[in-house]
């Protein structure tokens, strides 16, 4: 079946019990068994849920996986995947990850003995010279965050398959979701994500994801998953779930109103620079054009009048809400040198402070596009 149609069945058919067309939100801790040890495949909610397996099972069919595992958030998700590996493995990660990923590795994981180092994955040679002996793992992000750039996911997987055969490679394919780029189907081991962003798609549930097509890789986070226990509780599986449903609509839209707000921008003369990866001017354009089904729905900007410029536009407008997070049906705008990625501040990855990131979200484009208009005129 094709992406629009598992987005709304994969995992959810009608309750076998009552037959109610939405997955009930199985609001229970545990489950009653009809003799010691005899249940039916539910015993304990941290170990499994039936809301949550509905959500797994539909984000492995999305990601063409075959097996989903649910998680408290993206950070959880991302934390119990490192905990696949022991102390003195090293890992080779992307320049530009999500602030919140460099921070646990940095701050929390090097502390357990994992070795960390961070490369421009839209390098090749880069990450080859990068690996290690003793590398398990390769993370990275494309589109990354906040910079847009695109690595070759097919030629980094081969890469890293060839060089390291017992390494892994994972996705964080937060930004392009499944419907845009299938990194799983390009070779990749692990695809991450922080379903609080498009896959949740309405800014109302925090939760993460991690889908693998290996049974010996899942049944190793199935272990970890309830050893440590970050699940996301059934209402929160409930609203992912809901929000699948709706992703490959709201993707079409996102990417179509991302592409005119960049367009928009790349003409306005207090603009420095455009960065959006269906964009002309856009140095992986073509590899974004291969990879990618559309550009997807974030847009970054530099403006000719730097930092303070950029903090003057962001509190100006009045449509696109200063916020953190991104994903949305509504539009945000935000700073993520100084909000976003402020934890990479004095660190080699540090972003520049005048970078603005817009999330594009649902609303008239002709609104959007008044609005920036508004908040750059006075520059
Ligand atoms: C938000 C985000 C995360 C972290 O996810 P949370 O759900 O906030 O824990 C990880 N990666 C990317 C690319 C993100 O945007």
């Amino acid at each position: 079946m094709k992406f629009e149609t598992q987005a709304i069945h994969a995992g959810q058919d009608p309750d076998s019990a009552t037959g109610a067309v939405m997955t009930p939100i199985y609001q229970t801790s545990t489950f009653a068994q009809q003799g010691v040890g005899r249940h039916r495949g539910y015993e304990y909610a941290r170990t499994g849920n039936p809301t949550r397996t509905a959500l797994e099972a539909c984000l492995a069919a999305l990601e063409g996986g075959a097996h989903g595992l649910a998680f408290a958030s993206g950070m959880a998700a991302t934390d119990t995947v490192l905990r696949l590996l022991a102390p003195g493995d090293h890992v080779v990660a992307g320049r530009d990850v999500y602030g919140g990923t460099y921070r646990l590795f940095e701050r929390v994981l090097k502390g357990y003995g994992l070795e960390f180092s961070y490369v421009d994955t839209t390098q090749l040679s880069d990450v080859e010279s990068a690996l290690r002996p003793n590398t398990r793992l390769v993370w990275l992000e494309t589109p990354s965050n906040p910079l847009l750039r695109i690595s070759d996911l097919r030629a980094v997987a081969d890469l890293v398959h060839r060089a390291r055969p017992s390494a892994w490679l994972a996705v964080d394919n937060t930004f392009a979701t499944p419907y845009l780029q299938r990194p799983l189907e390009l070779g990749a081991d692990l695809v991450i994500h922080s379903t609080t962003k498009y896959l949740g798609g309405h800014s109302d549930v925090v939760g993460g994801a991690v889908v693998v097509r290996s049974s010996e890789l899942h049944e190793r986070l199935a272990f970890l998953q309830n050893a440590v226990g970050a699940v996301p509780g059934p209402l929160d599986c409930f609203l992912v779930l809901r929000g699948l449903k709706t992703l490959a609509v709201r993707m079409d839209r996102h990417a179509l109103n991302a592409a005119a707000v960049a367009e928009y921008l790349a003409a306005q003369s207090q603009v420095e620079r455009v960065i959006y990866p269906f964009h002309a001017s856009h140095p992986e354009q073509d590899l974004a054009r291969r990879q990618m089904r559309s550009g997807g729905g974030m847009v970054s900007v530099t403006l000719r009048g730097g930092a303070a410029a950029a903090v003057r536009a962001v509190e100006r407008t009045r449509v696109f809400t200063l916020a953190e997070s991104l994903g949305g049906v509504e539009s945000l705008i935000e700073i993520p040198a100084a909000m976003t990625h402020a934890s990479t501040a004095g660190s080699p990855i540090e972003v520049e402070p005048g970078l603005i990131r817009l999330s594009v979200g649902l609303e008239n484009v002709e609104d959007l596009i008044a609005d920036l208009q508004q908040a750059l005129q006075a520059e």
